[in-house]
């Protein structure tokens, strides 16, 4: 730990404070945080806790999960700059327009969406729990927004069901071609192709195992396999190169990384906690409608 991270660790007692950080965020801030986890499991935990203030480093739409789930508590986003391009990609006006061509329809929105978004959807869902949540609506037209990358993932799982897409799509995943994992399946033959279900269904086909991140960490830490391809953003695959220093890791593609992930320093994590940051505020029916679609899928797990 460096001077920094002390400092932060002994401010967070003192403050109440916990810091949540995504799977995606750099090695020295998930070294600070007291949980780190995908979008599902950051959103439970921001739900169940007792402090009074939550750090969340990872991307707007996380920061506002939390805030929606704790209305109370102050929540923070270190750097106020961590947009995601594919929540940026819907705006609230296009699933009310998709309600209107398809009325039979239930909105399932993918977490990396905006409040406002989520406040106009009738559940959310992440990566993890999409098929589960899916399954579990009555309704035989999904309407699933905004990534038609895992959307059409979950339609194929759920063959039952009539899945209409939104077309967005996360810029980061949706730029692997099926020429880059043909790519990597030809030099490592041997190895395992672990892939997010946010890359373009052309990839998936060649993949050994699709999933979370928290899928793939749980499959590298338990597969006896070597070499293994990690066909999410680098986080994970930092992550698992000081885990498992004795498999043969490699991502997919170089250079996989989401930028705005990378935006959180340790210094705004400390300006949050000495209350240098401005928390996060939404407006009450973004707030209420929001964390109607948010409880239903933590419900459902
Ligand atoms: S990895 Fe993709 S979905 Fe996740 S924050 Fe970055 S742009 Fe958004």
């Amino acid at each position: 730990m460096n001077e920094l991270q002390e400092k932060i660790i002994k401010l967070k007692k003192e403050r109440n404070a916990l810091i949540l950080a995504h799977y995606y965020q750099t090695l020295p801030v998930q070294d600070i945080a007291d949980a780190v986890g995908d979008s599902f499991a950051l959103a439970k935990l921001a739900q169940k806790a007792k402090n009074d203030t939550l750090v969340l480093c990872g991307v707007r739409f996380m920061a506002e999960s939390a805030k929606i789930l704790n209305p109370e508590k102050t929540v923070y986003l270190p750097s106020g700059e961590a947009g995601c391009p594919m929540a940026d990609m819907i705006k609230p006006e296009d699933v009310l327009a998709l309600r209107k061509k398809y009325p039979e329809a239930a909105v399932v929105c993918y977490v990396n969406s905006s409040a406002a978004v989520k406040a106009v959807s009738d559940i959310c869902c992440t990566s993890s729990s999409a098929e589960k949540v899916v399954r579990s609506l009555p309704n035989r037209q999904i309407i699933f927004v905004p990534d038609r990358n895992l959307g059409s993932f979950v339609s194929k799982c759920v063959p039952e069901k009539e899945v209409i897409l939104f077309n967005g799509c996360c810029p980061i995943h949706d730029g692997i071609s099926a020429k880059d994992a043909k790519a990597v399946r030809d030099a490592t033959p041997e190895a395992k192709i672990l892939v997010h279900p946010e890359c373009r269904p052309e990839v998936l086909e060649f993949a050994d195992f699709i999933g979370s991140t928290a899928g793939i960490l749980d499959y590298a830490r338990k597969t006896d396999a070597k070499e293994l391809v990690i066909g999410t953003e680098q986080g994970v695959f930092d992550i698992l190169s000081r885990e498992l220093p004795e498999k043969g890791l490699r991502t997919i593609k170089n250079n996989f990384v989401c930028s705005d992930m990378k935006k959180t320093k340790l210094e705004d994590v400390l300006a949050c906690l000495e209350g240098k940051k401005l928390p996060i505020v939404l407006p009450e029916d973004e707030l209420s409608g929001a964390r109607r679609s948010l409880e239903r899928m933590v419900e459902i797990g």
